[in-house]
C-alpha cells in the first residue's frame, strides 16, 4: 500500500499502526524524501463491498491485468 506525502507527495514508509475500530485503521506515516521528513497520522477505512460480476477487468482500475492479452482471454474461455 502506498501512502503518499502530503507535502511533497513523496513515498512513505508506515512506521506502525494501531486499530481504531472493525473498520478504521490509524497509520504513523514517515516520510521518505530526506530534505521532507514530515511525520503524519492517516486512517484507512472500510467503504463497501463488491459484489463480483465475472465481467472483464476494468482498465482503469486493473491496467496490469489487462496489459497481456493472453490473460485476458481467460475471461472469454468462460
Ligand atoms: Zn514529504
Amino acid at each position: 500500500m502506498l501512502i503518499t506525502c502530503p507535502d511533497c507527495l513523496s513515498k512513505t514508509r508506515v512506521a506502525t499502526s494501531k486499530i481504531i475500530s472493525a473498520e478504521t485503521r490509524e497509520l504513523y506515516c514517515q516520510c521518505l524524501n530526506l530534505n521532507c521528513g514530515k511525520v503524519f497520522v492517516s486512517h484507512i477505512s472500510f467503504s463497501h463491498a463488491i459484489e463480483p460480476t465475472g465481467k472483464r477487468p476494468d482498465p482503469l482500475l486493473q491496467p496490469e491485468l489487462c496489459k497481456n492479452k493472453e490473460q485476458m482471454d481467460i475471461f472469454d474461455e468462460q
